[in-house]
């Protein structure tokens, strides 16, 4: 493609801990693209509900709560390994949305069809303005089926749970291996089996196993796909 502009539109999916947001926010750094984290607006969403008490298994008033939150997704105001400020209400919750009982919740919100209408319907929105690189579990079937290069990053369950293992270990965090392969291989269950929007690879998607390779590797894979 040599001459040709790089994608404008790109959509990283796959399943949990498979490394979406570091090739996403390096393929955004280095194309000067915005990074957009889908993940986190779920999990603002399922914060907010565990926050006040809302009963998880009402659907409608989880609905409303995703159609009304005040969830602002900003560039990064302090250099802690965040890839964007997660201000909900005002306040910085940037690092409680990656909490446990985050991780344990968001995949029953997220399974609700009119979560899932509001909060795409924003993201399709952002995404069509382009230059920008989306991440998430549908952004390359439903949220973005334009896109034009879209990405689906795999690894087996316990590759990803070791990788999300080291990282909370290098935040200085503490962390149970066993626990965490559990909780992610539980989240891939629900988000791959849900009725709407299931976890899968669109039918023109490039299938990367990064088993066997390193974040660089990847990267650099993808960038050569760009090109
Ligand atoms: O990517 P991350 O692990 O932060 O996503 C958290 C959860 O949000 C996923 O397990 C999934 O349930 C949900 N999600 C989704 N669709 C997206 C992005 C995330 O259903 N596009």
């Amino acid at each position: 493609m040599g001459g040709r502009n790089p994608p404008s539109i790109i959509a990283v999916d796959g399943p949990a801990a498979s490394g979406k947001s570091t090739l996403g926010r390096r393929l955004a750094d280095a194309l000067g693209y915005l990074f957009f984290d889908t993940g986190v607006m779920y999990r603002a969403v399922t914060w907010i509900a565990l926050e006040r008490e809302t009963d998880l298994g009402d659907e409608p008033a989880i609905t409303r709560l995703a159609q009304t939150a005040q969830i602002d997704i900003r560039p990064p105001s302090k250099n802690d390994g965040r890839a964007c400020d997660v201000v909900i209400d005002g306040r910085d919750l940037t690092w409680e949305v990656r909490g446990r009982k985050v991780d344990a919740n968001v995949s029953v919100v997220s399974a609700y069809a009119g979560v899932r209408k509001a909060l795409s319907e924003q993201q399709r929105r952002i995404g069509l303005r382009g230059k920008v690189v989306m991440v998430g579990r549908d952004i390359g079937t439903i949220v973005l089926p334009e896109a034009d290069l879209k990405i689906y990053l795999d690894a087996q369950a316990q590759e990803r749970a070791r990788r999300r293992y080291d990282e909370i270990l290098a935040r200085g965090g503490h962390a149970d291996f066993d626990e965490i392969l559990e909780k992610v291989n539980e989240r891939d269950r629900i988000d791959s089996t849900r009725a709407v929007a299931p976890l899968r690879p669109a039918p023109d998607a490039i299938i990367l196993d990064s088993d066997h390779m390193n974040a660089e590797q990847v990267f650099e894979h993808v960038m050569e796909l760009c090109r």
